[in-house]
């Protein structure tokens, strides 16, 4: 599969060089005039199973951008699902445009009918500026739709299952820095206290771990800090803090050339989308600087597992949790093989995860 970066150069080739040599497999663009709607479905793999992914509405500079986007979020989504070891493949949709104002009843509605006209090939889930009512209402127009409220028989909000697929990660990886996956006692900086990073907050209170926070939303941080205790520190100066661990739970890229020298902890391990800022270049120097990566889209699928639990019917929140539980061995196992083949601990998730798909490809195969 062809190298995020090399998707610039594509993309001076025409759009179409740009989809295809990322390996997607299939582009819809949906255009509603009567209601404003603008979105742009990415299915990237579909050999494991339909391709399921959230819808991100954004208020994106340019259409390009939007493309950008959607085509690097559905490869992720391939990533996740065939690493975690679900029947699933990798798609993603953005909406372009203002969340606060256009998202009505009609708007909604008529992108659950795009989704619709995929017949299952692309299942929809929230994401960024998308909520639980809006896939009610995109409910209304297809039944591809996961990330409903409980009380509608759905998994309700996949937070919790991501903190704690995170957590078991953030263990994994201490155990390989330490010897010991207790996180007693272990200086941890969460970066960002929102819904995964809160939850992510309560289990390393559990565990007595001293821990540290920032976020942008001072409401959050005063909440968080009296939940877990937690000392509250400044947005930038959690790169220098004396720490063990550094857990990103905002953004993504905030493992790039101005942060990796700053860092003091021994592992990486959070919640957050593409951390990596250049996946080559920034997975190779933390290696270097002998700091344990927890590739994100491992650890952070917990969210995924969640909506699979509930795409596949008669939810079971201890089902998803169960299915969380294996991100501890599976992160154990990436970090043997990367010590083995001497590759980043990125390289070496993605490749089981393309392992996986070759290997189920072929078992479809019709024999
Ligand atoms: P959220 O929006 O609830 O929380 C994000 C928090 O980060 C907010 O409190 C925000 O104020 C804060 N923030 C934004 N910019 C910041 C900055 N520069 N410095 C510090 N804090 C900043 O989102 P969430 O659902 O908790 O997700 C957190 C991350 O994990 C996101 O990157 C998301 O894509 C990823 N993720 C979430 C899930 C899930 O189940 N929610 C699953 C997989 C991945």
């Amino acid at each position: 599969m062809m190298e995020i970066n090399e998707l610039e150069t594509a993309k001076e080739n025409g759009v179409f060089a740009g989809v295809s040599e990322l390996g997607h497999e299939q582009i819809v663009f949906c255009n509603d005039p009567a209601t404003g709607l603008k979105a742009i479905i990415g299915i990237h793999n579909t050999i494991l199973g339909p391709s399921l992914g959230g819808t991100r509405m954004w208020n994106y500079a340019n259409e390009q951008e939007a493309l950008t986007d959607v085509l690097r979020l559905s490869r992720g989504m391939t990533y996740k699902a065939a690493i975690s070891g679900l029947n699933l493949g990798g798609g993603k949709a953005v909406i372009i445009g203002d969340a606060r104002t256009m998202k009505t009843e009609a708007f909604l509605r008529r992108f659950g009918k795009f989704v619709e006209s995929l017949n299952g090939k692309y299942v929809t889930a929230e994401d960024v500026n998308m909520k639980t009512r809006d896939m009610e209402y995109i409910s209304m127009e297809t039944k591809h739709v996961t990330g409903l409220s409980e009380s509608r028989g759905g998994g309700g909000d996949p937070s919790p299952v991501t903190a704690y697929g995170t957590y078991l990660g953030m263990k994994a990886a201490a155990k390989k820095a330490y010897g010991s996956d207790s996180l007693e006692g272990k200086k941890v900086a969460v970066q960002g206290v929102g819904q995964v990073g809160m939850y992510l907050t309560d289990h390393l209170k559990k565990e007595g771990a001293e821990i540290y926070i920032t976020d942008i939303d001072q409401e959050k941080i005063k909440d968080v800090a009296a939940r877990s205790g937690a000392s509250v520190v400044d947005m930038d100066d959690i790169y220098d803090l004396d720490v063990d661990i550094y857990a990103p739970c905002a953004l993504g890229a905030t493992l790039n050339d101005s942060t990796i020298d700053r860092l003091k902890c021994r592992i990486v391990a959070g919640a957050a989308n593409n951390q990596l800022a250049d996946e080559n270049v920034h997975g190779k120097q933390l290696k270097e600087r002998n700091i344990v990566y927890a590739p994100d889209f491992l650890i952070n699928a917990g969210g995924l597992i969640n909506v699979y639990e509930e795409y596949l019917g008669n939810y079971n929140r201890e089902r998803a949790y169960g299915m969380a539980e294996k991100i501890y061995d599976t992160l154990l196992d990436i970090i043997e093989s990367s010590d083995k083949n001497d590759i980043t601990t990125h390289d070496a998730a993605r490749r089981l995860a393309e392992k996986r798909i070759s290997d189920i490809g072929q078992v479809k195969l019709p024999r």
